[in-house]
């Protein structure tokens, strides 16, 4: 078909004059009702309070929580006591709201994640004091089962990773869950320096703790020259998918291998910024060359769509080592993406496959 005058003819009566402002396409037609008022405005991306994904902020009384119809709980976790290099990812939540247009359409799943769903930001976790790593996690642990016992899903801002260790205690405490790690480490180390919680062994301790099911659990990204430190998460059976088996593999693959391990068992989604490379997300405390790609780990988060998420985390980002804010855009995103996954497994869009 070639560019002829009845085409444009066409064109100028079907886009122009009193029809500039229709949308055509139905679905296309219910994304922008959602976005642009009747007055044919939408809100401004850089004003009004931040927060995360520009989802409405609600304050909880956590000394008798009401959590309403709420669905899901963005929440910031503030605190990286648990960090064994950089620190800094307490800013994490903070840099994660100031970052906007995020969303609100996730264009590969046919989703619009903040209405579809009914979700909040609803602040931070309260610590009753920023000197204790251990008093630190059972604040997070009974919060979350605050969140959990409403049956509401939470997703969080980190934070460094040790914080994921009393978040599963609140989300799988039925059982031990799948789980979907993304990061450069595999943070299945021991102790040391007196400490089994910091943010280089998590997943073990989760593991130890009954709460995550190591057959059921796969972690992609993995990299650096801590290996050596690492033979629990063989030995326990976890998958592990290194970051330059990615191209080999491709993306598509390690997807079908972890729906198959994860099946429709419970998962948590742990999202390691610096899973990422550093040539896009530089803001973290323990980079690692030789990361995904954000376009690798878009395609890899939104091929799990249909999984039976109960939560989610991005963690370490830390701005501080962040100029550009660009890890802060990539950790917003990703953030934006696993709450896609959670609408589609709540809500059923679904048009991919
Ligand atoms: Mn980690
Ligand atoms: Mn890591």
């Amino acid at each position: 078909m070639s560019f002829t005058p009845e085409k444009l003819k066409y064109l100028q009566e079907r886009f122009g004059g009193a029809n500039e402002q229709l949308i055509y396409d139905e679905h296309f037609q219910s994304v922008a009702n959602t976005v642009i008022d009747s007055s044919g405005t939408r809100d401004a991306p850089y004003a009004g309070i931040p927060t995360l994904l520009d989802a409405p902020a609600e304050r909880i009384a956590w000394g008798a929580p009401d959590f309403g119809d709420l669905q899901v709980a963005l929440i910031g976790v503030p605190m990286d006591l648990g960090i064994t290099n950089r620190n800094g990812t307490r800013f994490g939540p903070r840099a994660l709201r100031t970052i906007e247009r995020i969303g609100p359409y996730n264009h590969v799943l046919k989703a619009v994640p903040t209405r579809d769903l009914k979700v909040a930001d609803i602040g931070d976790v309260p610590f009753r004091s920023r000197f204790h790593l251990e008093q630190c996690h059972q604040d997070i642990e009974e919060t979350y089962k605050k969140i959990t016992a409403a049956g509401v899903i939470p997703l969080s801002a980190g934070g460094d990773h040790s914080m994921t260790l009393p978040i599963l205690k609140a989300v799988a405490k039925d059982g031990p869950i799948a789980l979907i790690h993304i990061d450069a480490h595999c943070d299945t180390s021991g102790p040391f320096d007196g400490s089994r919680f910091h943010h280089g062994g998590p997943f073990r301790q989760a593991v130890l703790e009954g709460l995550v099911d190591p057959t059921k659990t796969i972690q992609i990204g993995i990299r650096g020259s801590a290996e050596y430190l690492w033979e629990f998460s063989y030995e326990s059976g976890m998958t592990v998918v290194h970051a330059e088996e990615v191209t080999g593999l491709g993306v598509p693959a390690i997807v079908q291998r972890a729906l198959e391990l994860v099946g429709d068992t419970p998962v948590y989604v742990s999202f390691d910024i610096d899973s990422i490379d550093p040539a896009f997300a530089p803001g973290t405390g323990t980079p690692e060359v030789g990361g995904l790609t954000v376009r690798e780990a878009q395609e890899l988060l939104r091929g799990l769509a249909g999984i039976n998420i109960v939560g989610g985390d991005v963690v370490e980002v830390s701005p501080a080592y962040d100029a550009t804010t660009n890890t802060a855009h990539v950790g917003a995103q990703i953030l934006f993406e696993i709450l896609s996954l959670i609408s589609v497994r709540l809500n059923g869009h679904f048009a991919n496959k």
